[in-house]
């Protein structure tokens, strides 16, 4: 899918966000002193810490804050029948064109995105010298050999979604979840593609996470959950900040749809290179269900006692990325500003998605500051993830704070020393307070319970 057209000017370059990236150790790219493989990165500390972050609200929207939803985790590698079942064998293919001139390979579908290997001004196909195979199709999946044999016996594949691993594990958990129709299975964990055009930074590479929750319906039921689940996640972004103006449902068109589904809406975000996919929300009815019984010969029903019949729930899929997501989160708040005629660059991230919630700043490295704001920073670590730096001007370690978007800064100073008190700065309107010291682990705890819009929203 190609960027849809978009007349506003993107606030944010994405070479603004992997300048910041690399700058402030989110992410870097992978294999780097060995000239780096192609779309491959490595999550440095605040990387870590923030995708953690989209990960656990992502938990807490699914199961913290439901009953009807469980956890799984399952394997990446899978017996090879799963994804003859699925279709991933045979259909989950993108068309691949190869350019005999420059020896480069596209998507057939998306050369308008492309950029020809000798005239990057023109797309594959239209200069003079390009000369392009017919398409044929490409499996995007990894294959792998198990075991010490490499034959054809032995050839397995990396998962490519986390969804199948869910569906193989239906009977298990509803016998053990003790749970009936609706309810859901939830799963976070890594996905494979052997994407033919990566780019875009942590957009699309060919490892990367999904957060996927497979839920199960009574089949007349599935249009009421698709629904449902499209404003849940669409709610969950903007609670996380996301602005709704950046934010938009697209369905599918007849088209666009997979095998197996009979409805998919693509929630998008505006990414600086345009509209494009963050999550698919799809009713794949019980196309999965009915596959692996078919494949495996066992029954994947639900026996509904009330009826007194079994039958096959229908599915309804919300399918996010956490690299995308944190890609969305980012990009929506990034900012710059001037202040005392210095140009500040900040995250204004989300309290609940910042990777250090406070940041214990002693004014300057003498007259016992630094001993006691290490004090409150023990106390204030306990309550609310923490980071504490003696190193540098004031201003320096204030700037650094911002732009991994710590949403508060304390700063012990001359006065601590007498009263007791601390200032408390908010990232975001540059308000300073006096606070004693022994309030901040309430004062912090309390903030970030709160609900949070976007300062961008004015
Ligand atoms: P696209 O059309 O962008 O290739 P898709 O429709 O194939 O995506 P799904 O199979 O619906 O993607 O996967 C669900 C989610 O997983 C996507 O919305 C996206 O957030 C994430 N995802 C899929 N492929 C990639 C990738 N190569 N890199 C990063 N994230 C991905």
């Amino acid at each position: 899918m190609g960027p849809a057209q978009e007349t506003r000017a993107p606030e944010v370059t994405l070479d603004e966000i992997v300048a910041l990236c690399k700058r402030r150790g989110f992410i870097f790219p992978s294999s780097e002193i060995y000239g780096g493989i192609g779309s491959t990165y490595d999550y440095g500390h605040y990387g870590v810490l923030l995708r953690n972050n989209v990960k656990g609200e992502w938990w807490r929207a699914i199961i913290g804050e439901r009953d009807d939803i469980v956890a799984l985790d399952s394997a990446i590698l899978q017996h090879p029948r799963v994804w003859e079942a699925s279709g991933h064998l045979e259909g989950f293919t993108d068309p691949l064109v190869d350019c005999r001139t420059c020896g480069l390979r596209f998507r057939a579908d998306n050369l308008e995105d492309a950029q020809c290997g000798r005239k990057p001004s023109m797309h594959p196909g239209e200069f003079k010298e390009c000369d392009l195979t017919d398409a044929r199709e490409f499996n995007l999946m990894f294959e792998t050999h198990v075991g010490p044999v490499k034959d054809t016996a032995s050839t397995a594949y990396l998962r490519p979604e986390t969804a199948q691993g869910i569906f193989i594990n239906f009977k298990n958990v509803l016998q053990f979840a003790r749970k009936r129709p609706p309810f859901g299975i939830a799963q976070i964990g890594k996905s494979f593609r052997n994407e033919i055009t990566t780019g875009n930074f942590i957009f699309r590479t060919r490892e990367f996470e999904q957060m996927e929750m497979e839920y199960f319906v009574p089949p007349a039921e599935a249009p009421k959950w698709h629904s449902y689940w499209m404003d849940e996640r669409m709610r969950w972004y903007t609670d996380l900040g996301i602005r709704d103006d950046n934010l938009k449902l697209r369905p599918h068109g007849a088209d666009e749809l997979s095998h197996y589904s009979s409805a998919t809406s693509d929630v998008e975000y505006l990414f600086p290179m345009g509209w494009l996919e963050l999550e698919g929300i799809a009713n794949r009815g019980d196309f999965d269900l009915t596959q692996h019984a078919k494949f495996s010969g066992e029954k994947l029903e639900y026996f509904d006692p009330e009826q007194s019949e079994a039958y096959v729930p229908h599915v309804i899929e919300p399918a996010a990325g956490v690299d995308r997501a944190m890609l969305a989160f980012m990009v929506d708040a990034y900012d710059t500003e001037e202040v005392e005629g210095r140009k500040r660059t900040l995250l204004r991230l989300h309290p609940r998605l910042a990777p250090v919630k406070a940041a214990v700043l002693p004014l300057v490295s003498k007259e016992g500051m630094p001993e006691r704001a290490r004090e409150i920073y023990q106390e204030v670590r306990a309550r609310v993830p923490a980071e504490y730096d003696e190193g540098g001007s004031i201003g320096k370690r204030y700037r650094r704070q911002d732009e991994i978007g710590t949403p508060w800064g304390i700063t012990v100073d001359g006065r601590t020393m007498e009263d007791g008190t601390v200032t408390l700065r908010d990232r975001d309107t540059l308000e300073q307070e006096r606070v004693p010291a022994e309030e901040l682990g309430d004062r912090l705890a309390a903030k970030l319970a709160e609900p949070w819009r976007s300062p961008k929203l004015g």
